[in-house]
Parts: structure tokens; C-alpha cells; sequence
């Protein structure tokens, strides 16, 4: 399937091969390294975002589809663990090597699947390789500790994997952040049952049939299919899966903590965000206003990190928010597989309906509402929407306040850095965080105030893999990429060996 398809007519030909077979049967899921259906024999359906016809059938599983599939990573979990690091790492390379190799398969499945439009899943479907890549480098050393010597003993610490554990991902770009997630587990030594998510199930059977083909062994990448409050329930609550990865929504965050409680299952949170950007007038306002574009209108504004909220210096408002209206209404909405679409569909339309719903929200509050330009060619049935910018935003409107994930821009004056920083903090969340100022004792101390766990200044989100990635307040629980992932998927033990100089008690003298 490789290749340079890059024209719409290229992308369009390679979807319908791709999607063919999915048409045929329903998708099965991965247990030991078989493709099997549920053992209750039930299905769902996947629509697609673009026209609302049906896509094809999927295995939907409950809790004795997850239970195989937990006892198949717990078997297979002994031989992963005692893999040498150089071998995993030999692998996960070749996993790498077949996603570039598939990747414009990869990239058209999703685009079909979710939405999202090529310019980006193209380059998702590339960082899937690199976050393999990433940690497949990291593999021979996951295990290394610390010497911690003390006068009489030398202490040193090693790291080993936790055990099987649970990745649960959602929709909005399913194959780059269940890499994220896998890739680290595996290099680790730990085994993985993975939920995608039910309305964007495509491309979790890309990547499993990739790790096969690469000579990863059966059992120790497993996916199973179906519903968050039933497979996903099952595999929070499963005694033999350790730790639970996730990404989505705030509340189901919560669900999974209370779900894992009983078996006390370490968690890593992944969650939703309000993003501020802050734009002073100070600021390269050129360079900022292609950034505060970029962060919510790529990805269909479907994206954790997305500025959803800017926050413009009063000065340089009115002048700031015409020239984002401007940009947006010239943003291009059109067929995901278009190379010069920005925006496409949205994901579902129960997603659609919620987004479109902030539109009176913000009138309703006595914001300003603002439209992009729709695509005139739209199909009927699908999820499709214009990009939004709202106006005259105050910090307490429910604009400002709820995590929207669409294509929708709240625009909200401050005064002075104080000014900004109690609205950049005035909310549940604490993700990203992005500030545009020339003034370099303002950025670091603007920095340092946000309540966030990732701050850009001026620029947008550029991410390297070394660097911490996670939030804060109700954005998540721990962090990824460098070494954090790694510890995540592993238990550190310290091993204190004597010198033989310490005196050693003896309680019947
Ligand atoms: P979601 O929480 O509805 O679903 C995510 C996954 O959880 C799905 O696979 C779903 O089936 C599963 N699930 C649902 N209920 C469950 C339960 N009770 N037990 C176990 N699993 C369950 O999220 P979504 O709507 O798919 O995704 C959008 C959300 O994801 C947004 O809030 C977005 O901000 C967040 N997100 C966060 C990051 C990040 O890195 N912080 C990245 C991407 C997306």
C-alpha cells in the first residue's frame, strides 16, 4: 500500500481499496494473536463522519472478550518481560519501518474513519513511527536505576515492567495516540490490551496487524473492540491488567479511578483541556495570529491542546480578534481526503450537536458569534461544521469555561498580565498553556503562574518526544514521553547490598 498518493483523486482510490474490506465482515479483535469476533456473537455499527453511511460491522465486546484477552497478555507477559531490551527494540524498529511503509493507508483509514483531514493525518501517521522509534532507542536502558551509596551499603536502584496493563484512547486521532501509549508499554516489557475508541475502531487493526507482521509475539499486543461502559469498564476492572493508560474526557477519568479502585490500578490521565493563549501587545502579532489559527482550527479543533480560549491585551483587541475573523472565514472546510482541506467533518453526529449547540450558548451569554465559510459541496448525512469565533468572551461564560473540541474560538480581553493570568486560570482544566510577549521577564513569569503542565511561548504546540506531556487540576494525572512513560509502565525496586561495617543488632544480648 505505499506509495505518493497525494491528489484527492489518489487519496479517494486508496480509501475505497482500504475501506473495501470493512464492508465484507466486521472487524474483528486481536486475542493471542487471533482475529476473533465476540463470544456473544454482538456487533456494532461505524458510520462514516463525511456522509453518514454505514462503514461496516464491529465486534462488540464485554467483559468475556476482555478477560481472554487480559489472560493472553498475562501469559505472554513472562516471555515479553524476558526479552532482552536490544531485542524489543529491534521489533518496535520494525513496527516503525511497516507504519511508514503503510502510512498512507494509515492516513486515509483515519481520515474516513474520524474525519480529520489528510494535511494532518498524514503527519499523525508518521509521528506513530516516530513515537516507536522514540522509545524502541529507549528500550536497552528502561531497566537502568541510580547508585544511592550510603556509608555502609551500596544501594542501587533497577526498574522492571508493571505487568499487562490497559491503554484506552479515544477518537479524535486514534492511531498517533495509541502509539503514544503502546509503543513506551511494549518497550518496557509489559503487555498491552487495548479499547480504541468505539466510533473510530479502523486503525487500532492497522497497527495490530503491523506489530504481528513485525514479529511481535501473540499475546502481547491485544485489542478488543466495543463500548466504553462495557468493554473499557471491564478492562479498568480486570484483576490481572496493572495499570490503566487513558485519554479522553474529565468524567471518564473519573469513572475509570472509581471502576480501578478495587483492584487498586495505577493510572496515567490524559484529559481534557480550555487552553489559554495569551496574546500581549507586545507580541509579533503576525506570528501569533497564525498560531492561535493553527491551535484551534487544525484538527477540526478535536484536539487536547487546542487555544480554545485567547486572551488579547485590550490595546491591541479589536485590531487582533478582526484579523482572526478574517483568517477564519478564508479557513478552507472540505472532503477529508482533500489535500487543501483544513476542516472536515466531525467526528459523530452527536459530537456535531454539541458543538453546534456553543453557537446559541455564546449568543445566548451576549457574545459575539462570527461564522466561517461552510463547504458549499458538503454531502448530506455527514457531521459537518464552519469554523466559529465568538467575541466580546467573559472569563464566566460557559465558552470560556467548557471544553467545546470543535472548531470554536473564544475571544476574551484582560488588561494587564495580572488580569490575564486570573482568567488563564479561571477553570477546571490545566493542560497547555501558550503566551505571545517580547517582554522576556514577562514570559517567564507569566510561565511560571499559569496552572498548567505544558507552556509554549510564542509558539505553538511543537512537540518533542523527550519532553514531559501532561496536565494538571482536571487535565490529568502524570506525564508522558522521555523517561516519565517509562516509569508509568514500570516498578522501581532499590536493592541495598551490605559492606559487612554495619552493626547488626543482636536482640538476645
Ligand atoms: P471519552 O472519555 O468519551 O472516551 C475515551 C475512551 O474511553 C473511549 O475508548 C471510550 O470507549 C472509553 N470509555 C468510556 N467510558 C468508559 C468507562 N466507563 N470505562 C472505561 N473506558 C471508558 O473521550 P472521547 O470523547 O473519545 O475523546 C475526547 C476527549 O479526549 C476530550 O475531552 C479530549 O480533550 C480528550 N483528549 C485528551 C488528550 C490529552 O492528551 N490530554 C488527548 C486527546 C484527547
Amino acid at each position: 500500500m505505499a506509495g505518493s498518493a497525494t491528489s484527492y483523486e489518489e487519496n479517494l482510490a486508496l480509501a475505497q481499496s482500504a475501506m473495501g474490506r470493512y464492508a465484507d465482515a466486521p472487524l474483528p479483535h486481536l486475542i493471542a494473536g487471533r482475529r476473533v469476533l465476540s463470544r456473544s456473537g454482538e456487533t456494532f455499527t461505524n458510520y462514516s463522519p463525511i456522509d453518514g453511511r454505514v462503514l461496516g460491522e464491529v465486534a462488540a465486546g464485554d467483559a468475556a472478550d476482555i478477560d481472554a484477552a487480559a489472560q493472553a497478555a498475562h501469559d505472554a507477559f513472562l516471555d515479553w518481560r524476558s526479552r532482552s531490551g536490544t531485542e524489543r527494540k529491534a521489533i518496535l524498529h520494525a513496527v516503525a519501518d511497516l507504519i511508514v511503509e503503510r502510512r498512507h493507508e494509515i492516513a486515509v483509514t483515519e481520515c474516513v474513519d474520524t474525519g480529520q483531514t489528510m494535511r494532518f493525518m498524514s503527519a499523525a501517521a508518521l509521528r506513530g513511527a516516530d513515537n516507536f522509534r522514540f522509545f524502541a532507542d529507549r528500550a536497552p536502558s528502561a531497566a537502568d536505576g541510580l547508585s544511592l551509596p550510603s556509608a555502609d551499603h551500596v544501594n542501587y536502584t533497577t526498574r522492571h515492567p508493571i505487568g499487562p496493563v490497559g491503554v484506552i484512547t479515544p477518537w479524535n486521532t486514534p492511531f498517533m495516540l495509541s502509539t503514544w501509549k503502546i509503543a513506551p508499554a511494549l518497550a518496557t516489557g509489559c503487555t498491552v490490551v487495548h479499547k480504541p475508541a468505539e466510533w473510530s475502531p479502523y486503525t487500532a487493526q492497522l497497527l495490530s496487524e503491523i506489530a504481528l507482521e513485525a514479529g511481535l509475539p501473540p499475546g502481547v499486543l491485544n485489542v478488543v473492540h466495543g463500548m466504553g461502559e462495557s468493554a473499557g469498564a471491564s478492562l479498568t476492572e480486570h484483576p490481572l491488567i496493572k495499570a490503566i493508560a487513558f485519554v479522553g474526557e474529565s468524567s471518564t477519568g473519573s469513572m475509570i479511578q472509581a471502576q480501578g479502585a478495587p483492584t487498586l490500578k495505577r493510572v496515567h490521565f490524559e484529559l481534557g483541556g480550555k487552553n489559554p493563549v495569551i496574546v500581549f501587545d507586545d507580541a509579533d502579532l503576525d506570528r501569533a495570529l497564525n498560531a492561535v489559527t493553527f491551535m484551534i482550527y487544525s484538527l477540526n479543533g478535536e484536539r487536547c491542546t487546542s487555544s480554545s480560549r485567547v486572551l488579547v491585551q485590550e490595546s491591541i483587541y479589536d485590531e487582533f480578534t478582526g484579523r482572526l475573523v478574517e483568517k477564519m472565514r478564508h479557513i478552507p472546510v472540505g472532503h477529508p481526503l482533500d489535500p487543501s482541506s483544513v476542516i472536515g467533518p466531525l467526528i459523530h453526529p452527536r459530537h456535531r450537536e454539541k458543538v453546534e449547540r456553543y453557537r446559541s450558548i455564546a449568543a445566548d451569554d451576549g457574545a459575539t458569534v462570527h461564522e466561517g465559510t461552510p463547504w458549499a459541496d458538503a454531502p448530506d448525512g455527514g457531521n459537518w461544521v464552519s469554523p466559529m469565533l465568538f467575541t466580546g468572551g467573559r472569563a464566566e461564560m460557559r465558552i470560556a469555561q467548557e471544553e467545546i473540541f470543535g472548531p470554536a474560538l473564544t475571544a476574551i480581553p484582560f488588561t494587564d498580565e495580572r488580569d490575564a493570568v486570573r482568567i488563564a486560570n479561571d477553570v477546571d482544566y490545566g493542560l497547555a498553556g501558550y503566551l505571545w510577549t517580547s517582554d522576556v521577564g514577562r514570559a517567564h513569569r507569566v510561565s511560571h503562574a499559569l496552572e498548567a503542565g505544558m507552556i509554549w511561548v510564542n509558539s505553538q504546540n511543537v512537540r518533542h518526544l523527550p519532553t514531559p506531556f501532561g496536565g494538571t487540576k482536571a487535565s490529568g494525572i502524570g506525564r508522558d514521553g522521555g523517561d516519565w512513560s517509562f516509569d508509568f509502565y514500570m516498578e522501581t525496586k532499590n536493592i541495598a547490598i551490605a559492606l559487612d561495617t554495619h552493626a547488626v543488632p543482636d536482640l538476645s544480648a
